[in-house]
């Protein structure tokens, strides 16, 4: 049987490695620290946690509950790792960051299958390949890597507008429309009054913002500024950028508004909307708040919050198969927050989707694609079609196919039993044939 070389001990590399070991598969797993440390991590242990201790909700009315199901029943060593380390946190899954780190190492240095290797990746040759390198890939491998995708699939940064459920907004108050009366009203447009402007833009440029951290600093601001950035510059200063009314028309007034907000799907089912140029800094709960005085949007509900740090992974919808491996050289996979997934669970995930493939591969049978109704599946599914934006996602409910059911809850709840009953179903599959 090959070796698999797994770059990265992170979240990603030790969920494929041990995946792997367990099926009697070698893998080499090359890990830099801690040699070489990267701006964020502090200890030697595999699968560090960077920043928060939570792995978010485990219940299933919640997308990263229905994605930690998913990965509970298809054996997540992440998963088995961090319910055995669970700290007190309600409902949200937290760990003890030193234990859960620890153990995840010590079981990975148990495996005889597995060689650990602490050393920096800098090229890859002709073997199996997974790049698992997450948010801060070295620079040397990321040369490397743009060198395999071509120079414009390698992103460093994550400017990501929030994005919300289209059931929460107020079609009463939005405006089907686009700039210049041109076909299709593919926009909807929230319309601000002078009144309702000023409010908006006092309580924008007041909002906490979250606070840069030193290695962010050189690529903040290179690609673009945050909204309330450009909002402080001058009360106008939106209202001629990301709000301009230009070449839109309000039915009542038969005048140009005075300001207007534009949301864009966000997929293909029109479940989500993004807010067109509104990339921000601002904290979570704050985001929440200010966007909420913007008319139409009063009980908007996030699917994920906006978003400016440092990020680095690849335009995988145009690099990727659907078994996330390049579509250049079918023997180099990439796993983990590289692929544009975000969150420490979501890149566990795609270690564990990626083992599993490989595993189907190396025993000389056909990968298996993961249906689309589950939440591992559709994450796989919207980073791996195009996109002419592609931004990072994490798991969200907008993500799965819907069904037509009103109540919130309900719908969750269906999409949830769906997901679980179909990820059985695919474990089912996958594993028949020896
Ligand atoms: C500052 C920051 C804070 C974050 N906070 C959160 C949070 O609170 N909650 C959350 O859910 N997600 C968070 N994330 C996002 C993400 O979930 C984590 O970064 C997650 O660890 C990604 O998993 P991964 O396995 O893809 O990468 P990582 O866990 O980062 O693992 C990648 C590994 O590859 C190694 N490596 C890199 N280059 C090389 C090379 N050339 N050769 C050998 N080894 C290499 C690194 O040392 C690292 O150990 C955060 C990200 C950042 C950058």
């Amino acid at each position: 049987m090959p070796t698999v070389n797994i770059i990265g001990g992170g979240l990603a590399g030790s969920e494929c490695a041990y995946q792997l070991a367990r099926q009697g598969i070698n893998v080499q797993l090359y890990e830099m620290r801690p040699e070489i440390q990267t701006p964020v991590h502090k200890t030697p242990y595999l699968a560090e946690l960077v920043c928060s201790n939570s792995l978010k909700s485990t219940s299933i009315d919640n997308a990263s509950g229905v994605l930690k199901e998913e990965m509970r029943i298809l054996d997540s060593l992440i998963l088995r790792v961090a319910d055995d380390t669970r700290v007190p946190a309600g409902t949200a899954l937290a760990v003890d960051r030193e234990r859960f780190a620890s153990r995840v190492t010590e079981m990975i240095e148990r495996e005889d299958y597995i060689h650990l290797i602490r050393r920096e990746i800098t090229s890859i040759d002709d073997g199996i390949w997974v790049i698992a390198t997450g948010p801060l890939t070295s620079s040397s491998l990321s040369k490397k890597i743009k060198q395999m995708t071509g120079e414009e699939h390698l992103y460093f940064f994550d400017a990501v507008s929030p994005i919300i459920y289209t059931d929460s907004i107020d079609m009463n108050r939005v405006v089907k429309a686009n700039r210049y009366q041109e076909d299709g009203g593919d926009y909807l447009n929230c319309f601000m009054n002078e009144e309702e402007y000023t409010r908006f833009w006092q309580e924008l440029i007041n909002a906490e913002c979250l606070p840069m951290k030193m290695f962010e600093k050189g690529l903040l601001f290179e690609r673009c500024k945050p909204i309330e950035e450009i909002a402080r510059t001058g009360k106008d200063a939106i209202r001629f950028g990301p709000l301009r009314p230009t070449g839109l028309v309000d039915s009542g007034t038969n005048k140009m508004p005075y300001a207007a907000v534009q949301l864009r799907t966000e997929n293909k089912e029109k479940t989500m909307y993004n807010m067109v140029g509104f990339q921000t800094r601002l904290k979570w709960g704050e985001q929440k708040r200010v966007f909420r005085f913007i008319p139409g949007l009063e009980n908007a509900s996030f699917v994920r919050y906006g978003v400016m740090h440092r990020n680095t992974f690849i335009n995988s919808p145009e690099c990727l198969d659907i078994f996330l491996r390049l579509k250049k050289n079918p023997n180099v996979w990439f796993a983990g927050q590289i692929t544009g997934v975000e969150g420490y669970v979501e890149s566990a995930a795609m270690g564990l989707y990626v083992a599993l493939n490989l595993i189907k591969t190396i025993k000389g049978e056909e990968p298996q694609s993961l249906p689309d109704d589950t939440m591992m599946g559709s994450l796989v599914r919207y980073i791996t079609t195009p996109n002419v934006s592609f931004q990072p996602i994490y798991a969200n409910f907008g993500i799965l196919p819907t069904i037509p059911v009103k109540n919130k809850w309900k719908r969750r709840h269906f999409l949830a039993a769906r997901a679980i009953e179909n990820i059985k179903a695919w474990k089912e599959k996958i594993f028949l044939k020896k």
